[in-house]
């Protein structure tokens, strides 16, 4: 009964994400490609683990990394539901979102910086300009707390996958097909996010176990 259990779990999955299938059919299509986001994602650990010399030095990286690309991920999300609302003005939008880069960066960067202190100060802070946000970030202090590098490294691909795949829509995909602007609904956009970090779970399941051998 495994295979029928199966089968009804792919559909109720088929379902959940029937709404950007588009958007998902896209994204798979370039899996074969050196660029695809999760063949990225999975690079750049790599990358991580030969520069740092234990282990570490390594988990502070990948923390970093999360909490960055996760920032990174919500302007994503804004502009993507940005060009919707505007779609006459999208590919100007798109632009200027691209203009801003270094700037946007470098906002970032600081607010990572904020957030690292306060989860290496053990969930202290004496006061930073982002401790309104420091309440999002409980999950993660209590897995590193705990040196859960597997939750840590898991959090890493799916956030890794997010980041470069919303910057594959933007770029890519929007700037080519603009039938795609009206299916990125805040919902739809949300719902693209927790697709992609469960299909980051999954690929790394099937494609390196040893990943985790760091
Ligand atoms: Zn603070």
């Amino acid at each position: 009964m495994e295979f029928i259990k199966n089968y009804e779990k792919d559909l109720v999955y088929i379902n959940k994400y029937k709404s950007i299938s588009k958007i998902i059919d896209l994204y798979v299509s370039t899996e074969s490609q050196e660029d695809f986001p999760f063949t990225l994602a999975k690079q750049t650990l790599i990358n991580l683990k030969n520069t740092t010399t234990d282990r570490n030095e390594l988990m502070i990286f990948v923390l970093e990394d999360i909490i960055y690309s996760s920032l990174y991920s919500t302007y994503y999300e804004q502009i993507l539901v940005t060009v919707r609302e505007n779609p006459d003005v999208a590919q100007k939008l798109i632009t200027v979102f691209d203009e801003n880069t270094e700037e946007r960066e470098r906002i970032i960067s600081d607010q990572t910086e904020n957030h690292i202190k306060f989860i290496q100060n053990n969930g202290f802070c004496k006061g930073c300009s982002d401790c309104a946000n420091h309440s999002d970030l409980e999950e993660l202090r209590q897995n590193w707390d705990n040196n859960n590098f597997n939750f840590l490294v898991n959090m890493y691909l799916g956030m890794q996958n997010i980041q470069n795949s919303m910057e594959q829509l933007l770029y890519e995909f929007l700037l080519e097909d603009s039938t795609l602007y009206p299916l990125l609904t805040i919902e739809n956009v949300i719902k693209y996010r927790t697709y992609l970090y469960d299909d980051a779970q999954k690929r790394m399941e099937e494609y390196d176990k040893n990943i985790l051998n760091i």
